[in-house]
């Protein structure tokens, strides 16, 4: 293993890949990525890989559409299929308030050329004749969202970065962050200690732990989310979207044969990753309320994932004005696969060129909740 590196990035899934993959491509030097279990098998492995533009912040609205680039040309930048499936989102407005937040969202996201529109109750059930509707008011659409492939992203990331040079060790945990007068001085790990100017954080719902070797607190909590699949079911459309009862916090799309649908989402935070029954009884009452059809489903299988949820629910990206070369790449509270693409280049920019001019990512960083500056939503976010 490398003694020394330039940058060494701490966590293997696809936010610490893609980060590698962006240096490595802009030949940032010596990169060395360290995982301590295999590649992915943090959240990533368990995502449900949906990509959407529809967000109530701009900050997020930046990241979707930049990344949006990526995933549409991503076998032609990395010789993989990512499974790209537009069938779109669906979120349905049960209250009149969720409404009027619905459609201040539109314009937001109009404003940046997404194609999303407001679609009225009887709309959405001549279209999906499948679901109960009594208590929708009405829901906004976007045919350009959809989800892609986690393994495959992941896997594209993993190749681009090799070939680019970058070291990649499964296996390795980082145990300890150096630090010497306010700076980063490299890792130590199970098995060597590296020295490296630069550190980054991409521990996902580890983020805190690692923060800590670092003597800093990362305020990133794991929460889990538990999702099924159905046994092979068919609605009476082909293709329908990934549609999100709001109001509930349930949301369902098809998977391969079946239907994915998704469990409940922890209150407090822990590392538990099992599923269990209760999850899956709420799991299918939610799907049989709003689509009277899956009574005849049968749940065929479960898992659990963390989410890496920050306090505001937005990302803490970038420096740390106390400890100089220690890069924060975390917090992204259940978005960070479709956010991938676009932080993996704008932390590149950051380590290279001192600052991120993709997208201005000065508002997620970490002393914003300090300064009391949290990212402010219109309503509590939509987490898949
Ligand atoms: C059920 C579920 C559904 C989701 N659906 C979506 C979705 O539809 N769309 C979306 O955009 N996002 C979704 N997400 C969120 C998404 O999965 C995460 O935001 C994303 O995977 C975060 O990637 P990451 O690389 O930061 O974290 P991870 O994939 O968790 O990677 C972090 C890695 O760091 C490693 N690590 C930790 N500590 C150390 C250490 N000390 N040394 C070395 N390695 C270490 C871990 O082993 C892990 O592999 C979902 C999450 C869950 C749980």
């Amino acid at each position: 293993m490398e003694q020394v590196a330039d940058v060494v990035i701490i966590g293997g899934g696809v936010i610490g890949l893609s980060i590698a993959y962006h240096l490595g491509q802009r030949k940032a030097g010596r990169i060395v990525l360290l995982e301590k279990g295999q590649l992915g098998e943090g959240s990533t492995s368990r995502c449900v890989g949906g990509i959407r533009s529809q967000f109530s912040t701009e900050i997020n609205i930046r990241f979707s559409l930049e990344s949006m680039k990526t995933f549409e040309r991503f076998e032609e930048e990395f010789g993989i299929n990512p499974e790209f499936r537009k069938i779109g989102y669906l979120f349905l407005a049960t209250t009149t308030s969720e409404m009027e937040v619905f459609k201040e969202n539109i314009k937001l996201q109009k404003g940046f050329h997404v194609p999303v529109e407001w679609m009225d109750a009887d709309a959405i059930r001549k279209q999906w004749p499948y679901l109960k509707m009594d208590d929708i008011l009405g829901g906004t659409f976007c045919a350009r969202d959809g989800y892609a492939g986690p393994s495959e992203v992941l896997s594209g990331f993993v190749g681009g970065a090799k070939r680019a040079g970058v070291k990649i060790y499964e296996g390795t945990e980082a145990k300890e962050i150096l630090v010497d007068q306010g700076r980063v001085m490299g890792v130590r790990t199970s098995e060597a200690e590296i020295s490296s100017p630069v550190v980054v954080n991409a521990g996902g719902p580890y983020a805190s732990l690692i923060g800590e070797m670092a003597g800093l607190r990362v305020p990133v909590k794991p929460l889990r989310r538990q999702v099924f699949v159905t046994a092979p079911f068919h609605l009476t459309n082909r293709i329908f979207p990934l549609t999100i009862d709001f109001h509930r916090g349930w949301y369902f799309r098809q998977e391969v044969d079946g239907l994915l649908l998704s469990g409940p989402l922890d209150k407090e935070p822990s590392f538990n990753t099992s599923s269990d029954y209760e999850a899956m009884v709420e799991a299918s009452e939610n799907a049989i309320y709003r689509v009277p059809a899956l009574e005849k489903a049968r749940i065929a299988r479960g898992w659990a994932g963390l989410y890496e949820i920050s306090p505001d629910n937005h990302a803490i990206l970038g420096k740390v004005p106390c400890l100089e070369g220690f890069i924060l790449a975390n917090g992204f509270s259940g978005h960070g696969f479709q956010h991938s693409p676009a932080v993996g280049k704008v932390i590149s920019e950051l380590i290279i060129e001192g600052k991120a001019t993709t997208i201005d990512i000065s508002s997620l960083s970490i002393d914003r909740f300090e300064r009391g500056n949290l990212i402010l939503e219109p309503m509590t976010a939509f987490k898949e």
